[in-house]
């Protein structure tokens, strides 16, 4: 069996959730879409058991979760693509998110006896998705006369919640406590929001990365939160050689060995997941210690410089992120972000619960 995994802690993911908790008096929405952030959807929202709903992206998501049991609100962050979505989403109780009026039209011509909940997406300045702030009213009141809609909420999604300071944030916020419609539950925080900006926390705040241990952060910053890694990427040595001062490795010869030096081969490459290119040197660890990426990374290999490592050998664990190693520090590294990273790993590559 090939050794690359990716080990999944249960007791972090909890830790994170219980760090949310502590930080808002919110309800908490856990964003669970793109296969849990890579973790496995199913796996998250069965450890996340007090998290007071879930957000999806896609309705295959949503009845993923609710034939694994999940009983919890499962909001559809896209809410639907096609009309003939809305009888599946009434069917199984499942939350979409109305984001512009074809989706108002389509809900219109339903004529089921259920019904179900709805948020309306209100663009208070990230200008993706979302009705402009004038035309809410309307669309609340074309909403509040359908039979099929139930409780409506009110949700808009921050563009730039990491910067501090942003005076575009505090205008997101001004503009959505704007909008008041008794009884709607409202929604505007995702993970850099709920740290950062304690005002635009409502009703039901919604984190994503944070859950899985990881933040966006300006370098050199203090962490706000203690958050744990829950995912550990790792592999093992399964070569060790010695190689000759001027010695080229791997594909294109990219790397030469300014002396003589052991090199190592780690079982895992960009067919699982690992970025390919770095715009500045990247480690990985080996009992204990870094050890800088050499050469280009393979598909099922990369190779590392092993000289700051005594002793090490074939079968050695080697973590690639996670535990020791924080992903941000990866993926600031290959010039990405920790989501596409978490996001990025591929199906091949096998996710397990620590024991
Ligand atoms: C993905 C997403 C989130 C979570 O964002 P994080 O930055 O991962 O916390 C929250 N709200 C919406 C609408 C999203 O699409």
């Amino acid at each position: 069996m090939r050794p690359a995994c990716a080990s999944l802690d249960a007791v972090a993911l909890a830790h994170n959730f219980a760090e949310v908790r502590a930080l808002t008096k919110a309800r908490i929405m856990a964003i669970v879409k793109a296969n849990g952030y890579g973790h496995g959807l199913v796996w998250v929202a069965k450890t996340l058991t007090k998290a007071d709903a879930f957000g999806v992206a896609s309705l295959e998501e949503g009845l993923e979760l609710r034939a694994a049991g999940i009983q919890q609100e499962i909001c559809l962050l896209e809410g639907f693509f096609d009309a003939r979505e809305i009888p599946v989403i009434l069917h199984h109780g499942l939350t979409p998110v109305i984001h512009d009026h074809y989706q108002v039209e389509a809900l219109k011509a339903v004529r089921a006896e259920q019904r179900c909940d709805a948020w309306i997406k209100v663009d208070t300045g990230m200008h993706r998705l979302g009705f402009d702030p004038s035309e809410i009213p309307r669309v609340v009141a074309d909403l509040n006369a359908l039979p099929c809609i139930a409780r409506l909420g009110l949700l808009s999604h921050l563009a730039c919640a990491e910067e501090v300071d942003s005076a575009a944030t505090q205008h997101q916020i001004d503009t959505f406590e704007k909008l008041v419609f008794p009884g709607f539950r409202r929604s505007l925080a995702n993970s850099a929001g709920i740290v950062h900006w304690r005002a635009a926390h409502a009703d039901f705040v919604r984190p994503g990365l944070m859950l899985y241990g990881a933040l966006l952060k300006a370098p050199n910053t203090p962490a706000p939160v203690r958050l744990k890694p829950v995912m550990t990427l790792h592999s093992r040595l399964i070569s060790v050689r010695w190689r000759r001062a001027g010695d080229a490795i791997g594909y294109g010869g990219t790397y030469r060995c300014p002396q003589d030096m052991p090199v190592g081969v780690v079982g895992v490459g960009y067919g699982d997941g690992y970025p390919r290119e770095f715009h500045t040197g990247v480690s990985v660890l080996v009992r204990g210690r870094r050890a800088p990426v050499i050469g280009r990374v393979s598909m099922d290999m990369l190779t590392i410089d092993l000289r700051g490592v005594a002793g090490a050998q074939v079968g050695d664990e080697v973590i690639l992120w996670g535990q020791g190693l924080p992903v941000e520090e990866v993926a600031h590294a290959a010039g990405t972000i920790p989501y596409t990273l978490l996001c990025g790993l591929t199906q091949r590559l096998p996710r397990r619960e620590r024991p």
